[in-house]
């Protein structure tokens, strides 16, 4: 595969996994476990030596960084301090500039709240808190710690701290009416967020309600009353001046994530922890990494190899492509069609013109020139129109 050599200028970023949390959330596939006795403190050094590894091996020492993005599980269960230490060593191996974007993902709890100025003052500029819902009796179906009035809490002291504070909230759970939806997304707008993620609930494998739905204790809501509540949600959203940018992402204008679209635009970043997965251009080929997933093992191989990385897949350029139409489909700007062949350096294969075709005729996609995008009425559609295209 022969990558465009502008490819050099696509937004770059770093993932940091902190695989942790106080309680397994039972709707929760992330890589995340509920270890006690956290040597904080080694972890961080692992992370370190992982993140040091791979600037080198890849080459991303030079390289301008758009994005440092903490992830998890539950990175606000991090002390001030080992994120500090972190992000002193990324200073330290790639070239930070002033704009960088500086994300944490922190749970409202009123312990966690209480450490927001630590983070801010080791250098996290934007905070993502994972509220998840305002109704107590739906944060305690979720399995969730916290309170709405708690989380309404941490919520005012992060906008005291962070100028940009983003905000996660679940809905279409099972036996919420359209009605209680609206009641609560009027709630949410309320709260002055720049920045929402708003996720309809889904069955993920391995989950514990994947195992209830299985066992018949959990009935999910139905798809017609899911796709309900999504429309409304686009719709009141839009009138709030927070109108979606990708399917479940909503933000005022300039308040967009500049780290995932780092992930749906097809640019590189790097993924260090136990878990973590990263893409990038590298020689010429588009490499991703895949590392060990339970934390003890990750460390161990960090000690003994500098690095927890189980495989490194070279794609093939149709790969690359897909991958960039798949995720740009995303967003509600779409995708530029010869920008992907340019990047790629894949001209055919990666899209069935015969979709293309017939889903532009039936106004679930609409072509402009050079520019590709799902239509509105298309968007809750997203993931089988996706498919037909990559066929
Ligand atoms: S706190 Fe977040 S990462 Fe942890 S189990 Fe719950 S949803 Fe998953």
């Amino acid at each position: 595969m022969q990558i465009d050599k502008n490819m050099a200028q696509a937004p770059f970023g770093i993932y940091i996994h902190w695989p942790f949390c106080q309680k397994k959330c039972p709707y929760c596939d992330f890589n995340s476990h509920t270890q006690k006795n956290i040597n904080q403190s080694a972890f961080t050094h692992a992370l370190i030596t992982e993140l040091n590894y791979m600037v080198q091996r890849f080459g991303f020492e030079n390289r301008a960084l758009a994005s440092i993005f903490f992830g998890g599980g539950t990175p606000s269960l991090m002390d001030p301090a080992m994120v500090e230490r972190i992000l002193t060593a990324i200073e330290t191996a790639c070239a930070v500039g002033a704009t960088c974007e500086i994300t944490l993902e922190a749970n409202p709890t009123t312990l966690e709240a209480k450490k927001l100025a630590g983070f801010r003052s080791a250098g996290i500029n934007r905070l993502s808190m994972g509220i998840q819902s305002l109704n107590d009796r739906n944060l305690a179906f979720l399995g969730r710690q916290h309170s709405a009035h708690e989380a309404q809490n941490a919520l005012k002291t992060a906008q005291n701290i962070f100028a940009r504070v983003s905000a996660d909230f679940i809905y279409a759970l099972p036996n919420q009416t359209l009605k209680a939806w609206q009641e609560e997304l009027k709630q949410i707008l309320d709260l002055g967020c720049t920045h929402l993620s708003l996720y309809q609930l889904t069955l993920e494998q391995g989950t514990a309600f994947y195992s209830l739905e299985k066992r018949g204790k959990l009935t999910m809501l139905d798809d017609a009353e899911a796709v309900e509540q999504f429309l409304y949600t686009q719709e009141l959203c839009a009138h709030h001046a927070l109108p979606a940018y990708e399917v479940s992402n909503h933000a005022q204008a300039g308040a967009q994530c500049r780290h995932n679209l780092i992930y749906w635009q097809g640019g590189d970043w790097l993924g260090i922890g136990p878990g973590a997965v990263g893409r990038f251009c590298h020689q010429k080929k588009r490499i991703e990494t895949r590392t060990r997933k339970s934390p003890e093992s990750w460390r161990q191989d960090v000690s003994n190899l500098g690095h927890g990385i189980t495989s490194t897949h070279s794609e093939v350029a149709a790969d690359y492509a897909s991958e960039m139409l798949m995720m740009g489909l995303r967003l509600t700007q779409g995708v530029a069609l010869n920008q992907i062949a340019t990047r790629t350096g894949c001209r055919k294969n990666w899209l069935n013109d015969d979709a293309l075709n017939r889903l532009t005729a039936e106004g679930l996609l609409i072509k402009t020139d050079d520019n590709l995008r799902i239509a509105p009425k298309g968007w809750h559609l997203m993931n089988s129109i996706i498919e037909q295209l990559l066929k």
